[in-house]
């Protein structure tokens, strides 16, 4: 395994504002220790289920992020821990997370999921909905709506990708630029230069340090 190696280069190529999540879904415990004890905090889970199970076997200072599309059901088993959740893309999950956050006596971020790729997708808020979604939400006691999060189209146009990206940065500019600490979550591991190179300032890498997933 080279997990502390892949991360170790991985972390001489991006900006110290930026925020690596490790992108851990599929991998198991052990390779996560293994990035852990190479020094990396923030892991990112695309299920619920497998989040829950590896924060209870993992140390208790991991921030976990929910980077994957969430079913409202299954918020509860997670509100008691989760650090940051990416993915939400409905006005019901954000009143589910509000509910259970509450119980948890905990307040929630979340960043709101813009769909920018050109490819037909169920999820995310389309771009000219995300004001209204936070205007509506101002007054949410136990969720913090602190940035955007966005997936580029699969493709290997790279002027396709940038103006995708920065679609979803003049937005995140133009919502969030007086707002403290705000967090712009875009680029994974085939895409991370560009986006950095447009301004985010969290990228969720997973092959690229943990090696290829198989399914
Ligand atoms: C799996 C996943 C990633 C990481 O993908 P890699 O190509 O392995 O870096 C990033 N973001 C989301 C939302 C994902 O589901």
């Amino acid at each position: 395994m080279k997990i502390a190696e892949n991360l170790k280069q991985l972390k001489k190529e991006i900006p110290e504002k930026v925020s690596l999540v490790a992108v851990s879904k599929t991998k198991s415990v052990e390779s996560i220790q293994e990035a852990y004890n190479a020094g990396q905090r923030d892991f990112g889970e695309n299920k619920v289920q497998e989040m829950v199970q590896k924060w209870e076997a993992l140390p208790r200072d991991i921030q976990w992020h929910m980077i994957g599309h969430v079913q409202r059901n299954k918020v509860k088993y997670m509100a008691p821990f989760v650090h940051l959740i990416h993915g939400v893309d409905t006005q019901k999950l954000l009143l589910e997370i509000e509910k259970q956050a509450a119980k948890n006596d905990r307040v929630i971020n979340c960043l709101l999921q813009v769909h920018i790729a050109e490819e037909s997708s169920k999820f995310g808020f389309e771009p000219n909905e995300v004001a209204a979604v936070l205007k509506q939400n101002q007054s949410l006691s136990h969720v913090n709506i602190i940035g955007l999060m966005g997936m580029a189209t699969l493709t290997d146009d790279k002027e396709q990708i940038k103006r995708e990206f920065q679609q979803l940065k003049s937005l995140f500019d133009e919502l969030f630029a007086s707002k403290p600490n705000p967090v712009l979550s875009m680029g994974m591991s085939g895409d991370y230069p560009l986006a950095i190179a447009t301004g985010s300032n969290m990228i969720r890498v997973g092959s690229l340090i943990f090696g290829a997933r198989n399914y």
